[in-house]
């Protein structure tokens, strides 16, 4: 079947003015002004009252935060003692069925934003949750988003020097023999993937030096992505020159994982010559700007490293630093912040949503989404511009950001719609709301 999406207001895509055929859940066609489709078509959807983008790719979350949200214990701390309030309530707290409501309601939530593909970075293994990746598998399949799982880990624990408590931690073969279930169950690399695996072992703080050199032995033997945080904060600094005597990209390099297989959550305390040596192998760079501000953790280098060669990419980091999952808020923050680091006249909302789309499919290592061009998965965002806070807007595009666009109006995930007037095709909100706000009480009374 072939769909003309017919006369947009605005497109975020080159010779496109009236619209794209979709065909097969891909992108067939663009119609330039004064054309129309080449080839007859057999529907015709009326989008004269949207503003179309590529959808949003989010590259770094924790969905299982989403049911610690402004937790009383945790708020106004930075990330060390933020996650040293948080850990031993996740531990008590995430279990099977909690995990899956807070994985089906992120997904759901950065959907309803105009996500099309989401990374979750899930390193939390406490006992009886071993099966996390199972179920964040057939959660992404029940909701329609496209996924990275990522298959996250932590050995290192307090009674080892490392931050998490032991009880939220695994033992090296444990997580390896994982990883490879994983990736042989789930890794699918073929065009059009609606899911793939990448390794995550957590950040330089929670997770061996070995652990991290086996992992990017076992991504280079299954060709999959590797993802961590680094470079986030000071005390990170502090913490690699005194355990490893040396700072987190020497570490980084050292650990086999300077290389285009890598993408990295935050990167924000990097000097000049690492910026260099990051950019010049091409690791991707994931910025979260909202959570970067509430942590007060520090400004990514973005026009920096996108200069060096690193695809830059953005996320909406987990939710108890957020506190929520809305990419397209994501994209304005990533505007405003990135504003105070250069200039106005230097960041353009462009750059916002090049970061969100094509750039974020680059930190994925996927070349078919993130852009609407011939070939491309038909992977779209509309947005109405109805609501109050866009009435008297000059620029669609530059309107979604500067005016602060909130919900998509739609979304079409390889040519199928999953969210129609602003609601998922796919869940039952009003439900999933009373079920994760009853899943979450229980962690205001873990302690
Ligand atoms: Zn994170």
């Amino acid at each position: 079947m072939r769909l003309w999406i017919k006369d947009p207001i605005a497109i975020l895509a080159d010779k496109a003015e009236r619209g794209i055929v979709v065909e097969n859940g891909l992108i067939s066609e663009l119609v330039p002004a004064g054309r129309e489709p080449m080839l007859p078509v057999d529907r015709t959807f009326d989008a004269s009252k949207h503003v179309v983008i590529p959808g949003l790719i989010n590259t770094h979350h924790h969905f299982y935060q989403t049911l610690t949200r402004a937790h009383p214990d945790a708020i106004n701390k930075e990330l060390f003692p933020w996650l040293k309030a948080l850990y031993p309530i996740w531990a008590k707290a995430v279990t099977p069925e909690t995990f899956r409501l807070a994985t089906r309601l992120a997904l759901t939530e950065l959907m309803m934003s105009g996500c099309t593909a989401a990374s979750d970075h899930h390193y939390l293994f406490p006992g009886g949750l071993e099966e996390a990746m199972d179920i964040q598998a057939e959660e992404a399949e029940r909701v329609g988003l496209r996924m990275t799982i990522t298959r996250g880990s932590m050995n290192l624990s307090q009674k080892d020097g490392g931050l998490p408590p032991d009880s939220v931690v695994q033992d090296e073969d444990t997580i390896l023999a994982d990883c490879e279930r994983v990736l042989s169950r789930y890794h699918d690399s073929t065009k059009g993937s609606m899911l793939q695996v990448a390794l995550a072992p957590c950040s330089p703080f929670s997770v061996t030096r070995n652990l991290m050199k086996e992992t990017a032995v076992l991504a280079e033997k299954h060709d999959c992505r590797l993802h961590t945080h680094l470079g986030e904060t000071y005390d990170e600094d502090a913490f690699c020159i005194e355990t490893f005597g040396c700072r987190p990209v020497d570490y980084l390099e050292e650990c086999g994982w300077l290389n285009k297989r890598t993408w990295l959550a935050h990167g924000i305390h990097f000097n000049d010559d690492e910026v260099r040596r990051l950019g010049h192998a091409c690791v991707g760079v994931c910025h979260c700007p909202t959570s970067n501000m509430v942590l007060a953790s520090g400004q990514c280098r973005t026009k920096e490293l996108e200069a060096a060669g690193s695809p830059v990419g953005l996320g909406v980091d987990g939710s108890a630093s957020n506190d929520n999952s809305n990419l397209m808020e994501g994209v304005r923050h990533a505007l405003m912040i990135n504003r105070l680091t250069y200039d106005a006249a230097s960041i353009t909302h462009l750059d916002a949503f090049r970061w969100a789309t094509e750039g974020s499919a680059k930190c994925l290592g996927r070349d078919d989404i993130g852009a609407i061009r011939l070939g491309m998965m038909a992977d779209l965002a509309f947005y109405s511009l109805d609501e109050l806070r866009f009435s008297g807007a000059g620029d669609p595009l530059a309107a979604l950001v500067l005016c602060g666009a909130h919900t998509a109006d739609r979304v079409m995930i390889g040519g199928k719609w999953t969210i129609e007037d602003s609601k998922p095709t796919t869940i039952d909100i009003g439900r999933l709301r009373a079920e994760h706000g009853d899943a979450a009480r229980k962690f205001l009374e873990a302690l």
